[in-house]
């Protein structure tokens, strides 16, 4: 767990940014605000093979502007010597899988001062669709479109013996309940600390995201998508209280093994 912040951070704290490890593929799910700098806490950036997007809110895919200026710029990505690094002939550059559109918002977001291609050019990008199923090294990802303010997607990683669920951002949805059914892990938003009171519902609470969690079977859940202005003791009862079980709230730097 890199981050675990909802749309604005936490203390020190970083947006959404989980990294999996699988017999050493390195796949960074999500990348908001703030995960670049606590991914580079525990792995080096030019071995991250690739990323993944759930959808395209700042707070999952931001610092993938910063991620792009490492692998454009840094001193070892380089094809010559540069101070201490000797320069190399094949500089990083991680595949990234993106939701249909990615391309275009990239473009719009880092065009706004002039460098348009930062990211494509950093990374090797690929839009996919919610039907398509990707080989990412040893993992196999499908994915769930589920109901939010963009078009977003749960994603599930198998291993081919367990199943991890990543519940992205969502409204409650019965989607969400057989996409997850059974998983080992359930990594499930609790962003509110009530249902929305207008509008359009996009975000779960502690507790509906505990109930969405005992509605799949799931064996383990974390909550996650959390203020530290809410208190990680009263969202994990509130978790608690819907699932009907333990409930681990993310925390930065924590490790579940799969
Ligand atoms: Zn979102
Ligand atoms: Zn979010």
């Amino acid at each position: 767990m890199l981050g675990k912040s909802p749309s604005w951070q936490d203390t020190d704290g970083a947006c959404s940014g989980y990294l999996v490890e699988q017999d050493g593929y390195r796949l960074l799910l999500d990348c908001g605000n703030g995960v670049f700098a606590k991914l580079r806490r525990f792995v080096d950036y030019t071995e991250v093979d690739a990323v993944l997007l759930s959808h395209m809110h700042a707070d999952h895919f931001l610092d993938l502007v910063p991620f792009s200026y490492a692998l454009t710029y840094a001193p070892r990505q380089q094809p010559v010597p540069v101070h201490v690094w000797p320069g190399t002939d094949d500089p990083a550059r991680p595949a990234l899988h993106a939701p249909a559109g990615a391309r275009e918002t990239f473009r719009r977001v880092v065009g706004a001062w002039g460098n348009e291609d930062l990211v494509e050019r950093a990374f090797a990008l690929n839009e996919y669709d919610p039907a398509d199923e990707l080989e990412l090294g040893p993992l196999h990802a499908r994915f769930c479109p589920v109901p939010h303010f963009t078009p977003t997607c749960a994603i599930a990683l198998s291993n081919g013996s367990s199943r991890f669920v990543y519940g992205a951002d969502s409204a409650p949805t019965e989607d969400l309940v057989r996409f997850a059914d059974g998983a080992d892990l359930l990594l499930v938003e609790g962003t509110l600390p009530r249902p929305e009171r207008e509008g359009p519902r996009g975000h779960l609470t502690p507790e509906e995201a505990g109930q969405h969690a005992a509605r799949a079977n799931a064996r383990k859940v974390v909550i996650t998508h959390i203020s530290d202005e809410l208190g990680d003791e009263w969202a994990k009862a509130e978790a608690e209280k819907g699932y009907g079980g333990d409930v681990e709230v993310a925390r930065e730097g924590a490790i579940y093994e799969v």
